[in-house]
């Protein structure tokens, strides 16, 4: 095993941290606060960050969509470039705070924002940022990734830079009591998946990292299963720290790396606007099947350790019927019923966009070629 692991964003957790962001902010300070929706309006999230920044210069940009577009980002950009915005205080969920992090690394680049997507431009450098977590599911805040998408071709890219991790996060889970429903459970499974997608790869004897994995998909199981008694202190608490520790880069570290779920079900939203949490569900268990050859070890492992299943012949299969049952369970379906062509259209126009944007050889040994991406949607696509 061989890595070299880091996590520099200091996480402000627990209720009322918001208050903390002044302390934690350079003393020059130029903030531009970046936010969705509105839905920080309705919850009282933005009226605590204006109170945390009263002796502070800030202004603000809203209107970053779920699934952030370039398009939008754009015109945030130009307001760091003209008003010389020095830090970036993003409030909301992981489009929010992906979103902020091209703003910050398209801020300090003068060409076309789009290049750091395609891989043209390397970033080496951005506007420091921090992030006041609205939505606990992606991890962003304290990673270095983030997911764009370019509304004019319907493509969706992801960039990882260090330079966009945010400095610190503030993650109070009482944020979350206005989380709808369809929120709530799109974080429990899209955490769920970013564990299996550092997880499910070849065994590598990481004690560490497959043992906390596995204590992090029992807390997801565990939240799913005590979803209807959601209303209170400890099980938000609980979802957000178990959602931030599935992507902080602790799990992955030193481990082979899957995310082949994520490039397929990218296409998903970016085709058909499904929910980034529910275009994983559809993908995972059929892509599991598609993959055994290499993967049925560790899945066998996930089996007995996350689902107490039985040894067997079958434990392989019966554990990813156990995912499968677990989706159900929260209402969230395993397979796209969502377009509105015939299914071979349909998968044609996946397979097509998996082409387009170069994701011709996916999954932790490359083996996920355009022929088994199809064969996946087969059986993911209704
Ligand atoms: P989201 O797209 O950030 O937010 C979904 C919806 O929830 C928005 O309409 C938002 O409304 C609302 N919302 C957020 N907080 C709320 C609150 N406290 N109360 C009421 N409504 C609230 O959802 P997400 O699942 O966090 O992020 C998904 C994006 O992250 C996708 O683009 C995905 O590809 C990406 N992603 C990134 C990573 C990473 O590591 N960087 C990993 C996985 C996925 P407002 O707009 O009004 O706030
Ligand atoms: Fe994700």
């Amino acid at each position: 095993m061989q890595f070299s692991y880091v996590n520099p964003t200091q996480i402000q957790f627990g209720q009322g941290q918001i208050a903390s962001i002044p302390s934690l902010l350079p003393a020059d300070a130029k903030v531009l606060v970046i936010y969705g929706g509105g839905s920080i309006k309705r919850n009282g999230v933005y009226d605590q960050v204006k109170e945390a920044l009263k002796d502070i210069p800030w202004q603000e940009f809203s209107g970053v969509e779920p699934n952030p577009t370039k398009e939008t980002l754009d015109k945030a950009v130009a307001i760091v470039k003209s008003e010389g915005i020095n830090f970036i205080l993003a409030v909301g969920g992981g489009s929010v705070i992906d979103g902020s992090k091209y703003v910050a690394a398209a801020s300090h680049y003068d060409g076309e924002g789009w290049d750091i997507l395609e891989g043209k431009h390397q970033v080496t450098t951005a506007v420091p940022l921090a992030a006041v977590l609205t939505l606990p599911a992606t991890g962003s805040e304290s990673n270095m990734g983030a997911v764009i998408t370019r509304a004019e071709t319907h493509t969706k890219l992801a960039f990882l830079a260090p330079a966009v991790q945010p400095k610190f996060a503030v993650m109070d889970p009482d944020v979350m009591k206005t989380l709808p429903e369809r929120q709530l459970v799109n974080g429990i499974v899209d955490a769920w998946v970013h564990v299996c997608e550092q997880y499910l790869t070849f065994p590598a004897d990481a004690m560490v990292q497959d043992g906390y994995a596995e204590a992090l998909l029992k807390n997801l199981k565990r939240l799913g299963e005590q979803f209807a008694d959601r209303d209170n202190d400890s099980w938000r608490a609980n979802l957000m720290w178990t959602a931030n520790q599935a992507l902080n880069g602790l799990i992955g570290a030193g481990v082979a790396q899957d995310w082949a779920t994520h490039m397929i079900g990218h296409e998903l939203t970016a085709l058909y606007g499904v929910d980034h949490a529910r275009s994983l569900a559809i993908v995972q268990p059929s892509l599991l099947r598609n993959q055994m050859a290499t993967k049925q070890g560790k899945v066998e492992q996930m089996g007995r350790n996350v689902f107490g299943l039985a040894d067997g012949d079958d434990l392989a299969e019966r554990t990813v019927q156990a995912i499968e049952a677990f989706f159900h369970s929260l209402d969230v379906a395993t397979q796209l019923t969502e377009h509105e062509s015939s299914k071979a259209e349909a998968i044609d126009a996946i397979v097509g966009q998996l082409e387009q944007n170069g994701m011709v050889a996916l999954g932790e040994s490359q083996a996920i070629t355009l022929n088994e991406s199809r064969q996946i949607l087969e059986k993911a696509v209704a």
